[in-house]
């Protein structure tokens, strides 16, 4: 850990522009940018957070960036062009970003967005692009691969599976995730209910774990930013006798005592999720996950000792698996959470890897 003040980084954050930060829209983003920027704070390093106007983050002072928002990836075709809207706040954050620049040793992007990475050459002080899904449009995955090779290093990655949905997987750093584990309280004792918990969308699927509540009998809570209304009203006419309750977009402290209770979480994307914030969260809270063996997910559950892997969109597949939950030991699921995805372990892998960009050190996967 690092404490010694001569050995602090200045770091400036850029966040998502899809939306604010607390707000739930921009997903996983949103609390994996908190807990690194807790964390680096924590080591002696000064962090500075530029992100969307109503951005909130606990202890940490945000410079609040106006603009009209940006349009998530995932919602894009293959072929989409890049698209910024007029006062776009990406442009805006950037522009702060440049105008400050020689205040800091490093800047990190979180945004899945083209301008950060093109900005980049333009750039004297580094950046480091963590990226936050996989490959998605084929103008996005022209401008990574081009810094991914012309500043080598600077790409990281949450998993190998994400990694592969690209042509330059071995030019991505991996660094997994991790979560402050104190505000996730233990639960051995859980209660009848299953969860699900994200953004409600289409890539996530919420739509076979509603079936799979309907077939057992057992109620699904869920827990999330309804980010297509549509759709969720399309899931709620067609399961119409499903036993669900949807209890909004709760922040973590609250969202980890209602999951806590459930008996398993169900995880079911219909993409190649990069992670899977809410794996390792229930994980945390001593909750086995159920879960498509499908990017992410399956290089965190264990399958059979902290979980299940089923096979992608098998409502039989979440079926089978939740009739099987009794096998699974919920402390072990803890113990995975401890040993893989602590603050202090993701702290070390993020640190490691903003000293080697910082020292030219390139390592990848
Ligand atoms: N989340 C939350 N409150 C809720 C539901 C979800 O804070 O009621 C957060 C959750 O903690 C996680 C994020 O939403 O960090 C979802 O991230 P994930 O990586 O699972 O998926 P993404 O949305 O990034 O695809």
């Amino acid at each position: 850990m690092t404490t010694d003040q001569s050995n602090s980084l200045k770091l400036l954050f850029l966040s998502t522009p899809v939306g604010a930060i607390g707000s739930g829209v921009g997903g996983g983003v949103e609390l994996t940018l908190t807990n690194i920027a807790q964390e680096m704070l924590r080591r002696g390093h000064i962090v500075t957070i530029v992100a969307p106007s109503g951005s909130v983050v606990k202890n940490i002072s945000v410079i609040e960036i106006a603009g009209e928002l940006q349009t998530p990836a995932q919602t894009q075709t293959r072929d989409e062009p890049i698209i910024l809207p007029k006062n776009s706040v990406l442009a805006n954050m950037w522009d702060y970003a440049r105008q400050v620049q020689s205040d800091y040793d490093l800047i990190v992007n979180f945004s899945y967005d083209w301008l950060p990475l093109y900005l980049t050459p333009f750039f004297s002080c580094p950046i480091a692009h963590l990226i936050s899904m996989g490959s998605l449009t084929d103008a996005m995955d022209s401008i990574i691969e081009q810094v991914a090779t012309n500043f080598l290093g600077t790409v990281g990655v949450h998993t190998l599976s994400q990694a592969q949905t690209f042509t330059f997987a071995d030019k991505c750093r991996c660094l997994a995730n991790g979560m402050d584990l104190s505000i996730y309280q233990f639960c051995s004792q859980p209660s009848d209910f299953l969860a699900w918990v994200g953004r409600i969308a289409p890539e996530k699927a919420l739509e076979d774990a509603v079936a799979a509540a309907q077939i057992t009998g057992i109620p699904l809570k869920i827990f999330g930013f309804k980010q297509n209304e549509q759709y969720w009203q399309e899931i709620c006419q067609k399961y119409a006798d499903a036993p669900i309750e949807y209890l909004g977009f709760l922040p973590t402290e609250e969202l980890q005592k209602e999951l806590g209770k459930c008996r398993a979480l169900l995880v079911t994307p219909r993409w190649v999720e990069a992670f899977g914030n809410v794996a390792i969260e229930a994980l945390a809270c001593g909750v086995p996950v159920i879960a498509y063996r499908r990017g992410g997910l399956t290089e965190i559950v264990k399958d059979g000792e902290t979980g299940f892997l089923v096979e992608p969109d098998s409502v039989d597949g979440l079926v089978s698996a939740i009739r099987q939950l009794d096998n699974i030991d919920r402390l072990a699921c803890r113990q995975q959470a401890e040993t893989e995805y602590s603050q202090q372990a993701m702290g070390d892998r993020t640190e490691q890897w903003f000293r080697d960009i910082l020292r030219g050190i390139r390592q990848y996967i």
